[in-house]
């Protein structure tokens, strides 16, 4: 082209606007532009129709797509398969996170006719990638002059912030779990780690919040395991991000375990280290801390190639030669990632008790209903609520223990202590249901932990276990408790009924506490409900 035209061609791509596709420089011509990269990935669905479908979680603040691909046999159907979720480029400047997306895609498409492996995986899971969630940040990264031309060492959205000319919000700071909790973001719009005016205030952020609780299905989320791609450090990050404590009051010690167990299974895989997030450096309202907060996702943050070169030139720009052996590197982490990830206590050899058709600590609303039969007859405050315990006496015993079984939350009658006595008594009857859950043809026990205290009382006072099949809504009684003439004093039990009689059914699990015998302090707390797998 003579050189007037290709002036004039610059001048069109420099003037349009967010339609300008910015690019990488010859010498990292390895790297996908995010023009490069919507086109790999479409490629790759032409190529992989039956295992492959993109879909959009939603447009940035510029209008971009944010595009995701679902990776699993029978992609077009929403399967009864453990689902995982990957993304990459929160933070504008951290390619290589795109790349590792990318390797991950092909590896999963390409290694689907020819490794056995792989295929196992792609049929038995529904895998979800998100590939740039921050469009804008990537295309303007891109643009920048200086001496490090065309790369700006951009990081957050460009999003513009009101009343100041500084652009963009650290999308990994604007996650709504303790947001700007803890002194591990900005609120200076200036700031490379901006957390935003409110949490959620990022677009992009809400359309990943969204996605992720498009997954809860029935009450339970779907995504069991996560990994977000950042740079740089060759790091595997579990949470809290939030603080330094290893198990502060929103993480199980259960759950604690399997992260550790986890990441060091993943970081042993790649030569990474594996460490809480905090280890690095306190963050707060960032996105691993919402997922496992909120959703009890296992999520953990990967921060890729290369290692620390304390410049932040060369801990994002490493030369695209590298991609390849270092997204490759990855391979066998990701490979166990994704054959454990559907349930990460598999890892500490828990698969029986932890892994079967359902594990609910408790700690997030997992979909029960309370007064499923519209007959319970406790007053409000009286009735299975999920929460806090707080601790009660009565006739010098504990009659409320101060502490859930595991974790913060237990559901509990007449949860709060109250002012006066028997403020917190139960008085009638209240009733749990579980979510319906599909038992297998040979099913596991069902377990779980419970507290029954009471003052001088009765056999009109109980607390009753039924199973009931969703088919012809039958309840069979499976356990059960009543109440005696002493006092007994609150302690954490271990209570276990044979489901062998359901196998191959859809139920649910029906949970009543009933005090209508003497006038006497009644408490029940229930935790850790499991259906376990059969033993091996
Ligand atoms: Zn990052």
């Amino acid at each position: 082209m003579f050189l007037g035209a290709a002036l004039a061609a610059l001048f069109i791509a420099l003037t349009a606007g967010p339609a300008a596709a910015a690019d990488f420089p010859a010498r990292d011509s390895r790297y996908h532009s995010f023009t490069e990269m919507v086109a790999e990935i479409k490629a790759v669905q032409a190529a992989n129709p039956g295992i492959v479908k993109l879909f959009s979680i939603g447009k940035s603040y510029q209008g971009r797509t944010i595009w995701a691909a679902k990776i699993s046999d029978n992609v077009a159907t929403d399967e009864a398969e453990p689902e995982f979720l990957f993304d990459s480029l929160h933070h504008a400047r951290e390619h290589m996170g795109v790349e590792q997306s990318l390797y991950l895609l092909n590896t999963l498409a390409k290694g689907y006719g020819s490794d056995s492996q792989i295929k196992e995986l792609v049929d038995s899971r529904e895998i979800y990638i998100i590939f740039a969630l921050n469009p804008d940040g990537f295309e303007y990264d891109l643009t920048c002059g200086g001496s490090h031309a065309p790369y700006c060492a951009w990081r957050k959205n460009r999003q513009p912030n009101a009343g100041t000319s500084a652009i963009g919000t650290d999308l990994n700071r604007n996650y709504g779990y303790r947001w700007a909790c803890c002194g591990g973001s900005s609120g200076s719009p200036s700031s490379i780690t901006y957390r935003g005016k409110a949490a959620w205030s990022a677009p992009e952020t809400r359309a990943l919040r969204d996605f992720v609780l498009s997954r809860v299905i029935g009450g339970r989320q779907q995504i069991k395991s996560h990994i977000t791609f950042h740079t740089n450090g060759k790091l595997i990050l579990w949470p809290y991000g939030y603080t330094k404590t290893d198990i502060p009051a929103d993480m199980t010690a259960l759950d604690h375990a399997a992260f550790v167990a986890f990441a060091k299974g993943m970081a042993a895989r790649n030569g990474y280290e594996a460490e809480q997030s905090s280890d690095l450096y306190i963050t707060d309202g960032d996105q691993i801390d919402w997922m496992y907060g909120t959703q009890r996702i296992f999520s953990f943050t990967w921060e890729l190639y290369p290692p620390e070169t304390s410049t932040v030139w060369g801990d994002h720009y490493p030369a695209d030669e590298n991609i390849a052996a270092q997204t490759a590197n990855n391979r066998a982490a990701l490979v166990y990632f994704l054959r454990f990830g559907w349930c990460p206590y598999s890892v500490l050899g828990r698969i029986q008790a932890d892994c079967g058709p359902l594990f609910d600590d408790t700690e997030i609303n997992r979909g029960w209903s309370l007064n499923p039969d519209g007959t319970d007859t406790a007053v409000a405050t009286s009735r299975f609520s999920r929460g806090d315990p707080e601790p009660t006496t009565q006739n010098g015993l504990r009659s409320q223990p101060d502490r859930a079984s595991s974790g913060r939350y237990a559901f509990v009658t007449g949860r709060l202590a109250g002012s006066t006595p028997n403020t917190n008594d139960l008085d009638g009857q209240t009733t749990l249901a579980s979510p319906f859950v599909q038992l297998p043809p040979v099913p596991g026990r069902l377990s779980f932990r419970y507290v029954y205290s009471h003052g001088p009382s009765s056999a009109s006072d109980y607390l009753k276990v039924w199973i009931e099949d969703e088919a012809t809504k039958a309840r069979t009684l499976v356990w059960s408790k009543a109440g005696t003439a002493g006092t007994i004093g609150a302690s954490w039990q271990t209570a276990t009924a044979v489901l062998t009689p359901f196998g191959g059914k859809r139920v649910r699990i029906v949970i009543r506490a009933v005090d209508a015998g003497p006038n006497s302090l009644m408490e029940v707390l229930i935790d850790d409900v499991r259906i376990e797998r059969p033993p091996a």
